[in-house]
């Protein structure tokens, strides 16, 4: 008898019908004799419909008030997936984050868990009772509010409750059959992967991977949590994140296979670029403007400064960010012009970044010709470039981003004879 925990995702639990087809999937579970702890989501696009609503009564709500809100979307579908369980004659009982003991800080919106106490959840267990927890929320114990842990932050309720209950496995169940190549609604022959390491899904997840949250990926790493990423909608295996050490559940010993040396791409339409262009080729000057852009809360991805023009001395730094930080990061940088001294600020919103993510890149070369030669036959132009160790991160046109995708996942030989399937969701 093992302790699983299971995460279900809002396309997973859109509807009447989708939940109890959850909920057989966990009364099954414990028909085979494992304990069950559950970690929901809300149903559907439940919380951007919310967010959508909070945007029309104020321009910029109240954070408390706007996680009290976002919080109610995962206590619906907490009780729905209770009830639904109860009818099939099965004792459940549903708590919400800060009953689960999931203490968070107080950063709402982004609150990162700090301990979790789940001796309510146990208490049930030990009785017979299936658990289910709403995800994506926490309580902070100093202001005593309710927190949010980010979007897609159900994952991380799943895999911190695994970690601090000590579970065997936890499985996160969405509208895909596990972690691709590519994103299957990108790229309709991106592969299966049987198993990833941890490394490289947090690269992946980093760079516009929704299919884990990178907090989650982060905890597991650290809390030696085994992830198994599957589908809602089918019985089939799904794929394993092996952190360092971990051994693959499915691989008999000595079975190991070289890994290929490119995991995936990942493709992220959600960041915008601004230019400040003009900037005196001082020292001093790009720690002034990256000063601004910290303090205006803003988390700064790519870099790029160009060489300075002889005849004016001056020079352009472009930087990238994640789109709904750019007004923000604009306003206090334009408040600021006559002090740093820059001549004017570009805003443009329609790049999109593609990202070749493996960890043989540390012992290849060659995995950037492939992909430059890609990009040029495909005509595509690059406006920015960035590398990690295992990484590689190129800017272009959104409205190349598709193509280009396509045509480095075909490079470097990734694509599948079969089309991927995507059961549900809207992809929002
Ligand atoms: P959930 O609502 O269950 O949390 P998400 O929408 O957050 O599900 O994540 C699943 C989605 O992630 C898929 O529908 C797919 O479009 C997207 N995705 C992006 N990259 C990948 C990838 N490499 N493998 C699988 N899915 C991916
Ligand atoms: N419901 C939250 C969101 O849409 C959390 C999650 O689904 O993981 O971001
Ligand atoms: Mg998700």
């Amino acid at each position: 008898m093992a302790l699983i925990v299971q995460k279900y995702g809002g396309s997973s639990v859109a509807d009447a019908e989708s939940i109890k087809r959850v909920a057989k999937r966990i009364v099954d579970t414990r028909r085979a004799g494992h304990d069950v702890v559950v970690a929901v989501s809300a149903m559907g696009d439940t919380t951007d419909e919310m967010l959508d609503l909070a945007h029309e009564v104020a321009p910029i709500p109240a954070p408390r008030e706007l996680d009290m809100l976002l919080s109610s979307g995962e206590r619906i579908s907490m009780a729905l997936l209770a009830m639904a369980i109860h009818s099939m004659g099965f004792e459940a009982r549903s708590f919400t984050g800060s009953q689960a003991g999931m203490i968070t800080d107080s950063h709402h919106g982004k609150a990162r868990i700090v301990d979790v106490t789940p001796v309510r959840l146990r208490e049930a267990l030990d009785e017979g009772a299936i658990v289910i927890v709403a995800g994506f929320q926490g309580f902070n114990r100093d202001t005593r509010d309710i927190t949010t842990l980010g979007r897609g932050g159900s994952d991380t309720t799943a895999v911190a409750l695994a970690a601090a209950l000590k579970a065997d496995v936890c499985e996160i169940y969405s509208d895909v059959d596990g972690i691709y190549t590519a994103d299957p609604r990108v790229i309709p022959r991106a592969a299966k992967l049987d198993h990833i390491s941890s490394e490289e899904m947090l690269e992946l997840a980093a760079n516009g991977a929704k299919v884990l949250y990178i907090r989650a990926v982060e905890y597991a790493r650290r809390h030696r949590v085994l992830i198994h990423a599957r589908s809602t909608f089918s019985s089939a295996e799904g794929t394993y994140v092996l952190g360092e050490g971990m051994k693959n559940p499915r691989e008999s010993e000595g079975a190991a296979m070289e890994e290929p040396i490119v995991a995936g791409v990942a493709t992220d339409l959600s960041q915008a670029k601004i230019t400040v262009a003009g900037v005196p080729d001082v020292p001093g000057k790009a720690a002034e403007i990256f000063k601004i852009v910290s303090k205006s809360g803003a988390n700064v991805d790519m870099i790029v400064q160009n060489v300075s023009a002889a005849s004016t001395g001056r020079t352009d730094i472009s930087f990238t960010l994640s789109k709904a930080d750019a007004a923000g990061t604009i306003k206090a940088l334009a408040a600021e012009q006559s002090a740093v001294g820059f001549e004017n600020l570009l805003h443009d919103d329609q790049i999109g970044k593609l990202s070749v993510v493996g960890a043989g890149m540390r012992t290849h070369s060659g995995v950037s010709e492939i992909l430059f030669d890609a990009l040029s036959r495909g005509g595509v132009n690059i406006e920015m470039i960035s590398t990690s160790e295992i990484r590689i991160s190129v800017v272009v046109r959104g409205s190349d981003l598709a193509q280009a995708a396509q045509a480095v996942h075909t490079a470097y030989g990734l694509d599948s004879e079969i089309e991927a399937v995507v059961h549900a969701g809207t992809g929002r």
